[in-house]
């Protein structure tokens, strides 16, 4: 097989766990759940990452988001470069700034205001300490399975690396802080008016993945996200959709105008920073002004809104709207990509539950349907491992554990599916 030469990962791994915790800065690119070497990567271009071997990969991770337009676009690498040429970073207000909250605004009728911060993480953190000021009210409301970034409150019952590896309630994380998180069952919207209930008068804010990808791709059940609007509004709490993944990338309206549901707030990441580090959180203007310094609730970045980060966000939105045409296009291929692994999985024998929607898909080894974190954890993660390294070894690079998405984007082609689909089938008829 092409790809199983990895003695320079092999040693940069080796040195990586001597002074980095578990040689990663991140866990699930760690390979923990799946075995073997994470592969260093040396560079990436269009659909394309090479690592320090040497191996070529047909890549279904795209930074886990951000690279939708395809690894260092011409046009997004070229504003960089350019930006870089005026310095890095001011610690200022700049013009960027500026374009980069029109443009979100323009775009998503529901923000009003936007600010801008540097991962889906401090977004989310933002966006809930602001529901909190707004509300007056400490707890907040969120689904098991779903990843919220690792703010002390989101991580009960976390999906996304927290679920990879075992550890969705996180130590470190202060009883008080956990007391305040209230857990619901996606897509069972009882459950979260049950919580209301008991709870009446006390929970800031809804939060939810529009779509959940990160214990896995699971699709919001029809009627759901509009009755926690309805629920939202019944019981004076906010609603937030965590749009660090779906933003811009279900649609240029992200899930909200997807699926037709305006939340209160809603926050972004990934995509938004073209690759660099960047999240944001935006809504109702009466909500937004709590901030300071126009009102009481504390928020600021020492490299918030950087110059070069915003040029990278701003040159890969712009040219979203410049191609809308791109959803339909990952749109197609993530259903002949869906179909394809299905039938493949009826043919072999693979029990399979292939969920997705637009540009984002998982394969779950399990009967399905998985609806939901209980029953995705039912999923087979040996079977996984087995066939991660499968498509590893093919030269097909998708990420390392069973609950998280794959990622298409504008550089993928037709090719690459079939490519794909044969690969698919060649580790199938192995573990099947
Ligand atoms: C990735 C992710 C986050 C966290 O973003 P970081 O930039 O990794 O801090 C938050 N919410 C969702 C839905 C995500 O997928």
């Amino acid at each position: 097989m092409a790809n199983c030469n990895s003695t320079k990962s092999d040693e940069l791994f080796a040195r990586a766990k001597e002074h980095i915790p578990g040689g990663v800065n991140s866990p699930v690119r760690a390979f923990l759940s799946v075995g073997g070497t994470p592969r260093f990567i040396a560079r990436a271009e269009g659909q394309y990452m090479y690592d320090e071997d040497g191996n070529c990969y047909l890549d279904y991770i795209g930074s886990w988001g951000p690279m939708l337009l395809g690894h260092n676009h011409p046009l997004v690498a070229a504003e960089v470069v350019k930006a870089a040429n005026y310095g890095l970073s001011f610690g200022a207000a700049t013009k960027r700034e500026v374009d980069m909250a029109e443009l979100i605004c323009d775009t998503v009728p529901w923000v009003e205001m936007v600010r801008m911060v540097n991962s889906g993480t401090e977004a989310v953190m933002s966006a809930v300490r602001a529901a909190r000021g707004f509300t007056g009210r400490d707890k907040v409301l969120k689904f098991e399975g779903c990843y919220h970034g690792h703010a002390d409150c989101m991580l009960v019952k976390a999906g996304s690396g927290a679920l990879t590896t075992g550890v969705p309630d996180s130590a470190g994380v202060p009883e008080g802080c956990a007391r305040d998180t209230l857990t619901a069952v996606y897509n069972d919207a009882d459950s979260v008016e049950r919580l209301l209930r008991e709870n009446e008068g006390q929970v800031a804010c809804i939060i939810v993945e529009p779509v959940a990808a990160n214990m896995g791709v699971v699709l919001p059940k029809e009627g759901f996200l509009k009755r926690l609007r309805g629920l939202a509004d019944e019981h004076g709490a906010l609603l937030i959709f965590d749009e660090v993944i779906t933003g811009f990338r279900l649609s240029l309206q992200g899930a909200a105008g997807y699926f037709g549901v305006r939340p209160d707030l809603v926050t972004y990441g990934k995509i938004i920073g073209g690759g660099m580090p960047v999240g944001a959180f935006g809504g109702r203007r009466d909500v937004m002004q709590v901030i300071a310094p126009v009102g009481s609730v504390y928020q600021a970045g020492t490299l918030s809104g950087n110059p070069i980060a915003m040029a990278a966000g701003l040159a890969t939105l712009r040219w979203l709207k410049k191609h809308p045409e791109i959803y339909t296009e990952t749109d197609r291929l993530g259903k002949i990509l869906r179909e394809g692994i299905a039938e493949l999985g009826e043919k072999y024998r693979v029990p399979l539950a292939v969920n997705g929607v637009g540009s984002l898909l998982s394969v779950f080894f399990t009967e399905g349907p998985v609806t939901d974190c209980a029953s995705a954890r039912k999923a087979d993660t040996e079977k996984f491992a087995k066939y991660f390294h499968g498509l590893l070894d093919r030269g097909i690079y998708i990420g390392p554990s069973q609950f998280e998405a794959m990622f298409l984007s504008a550089a993928h082609t037709d090719e690459d599916i079939a490519q794909t689909l044969e690969a698919v089938e060649e580790v199938f008829k192995i573990i099947g």
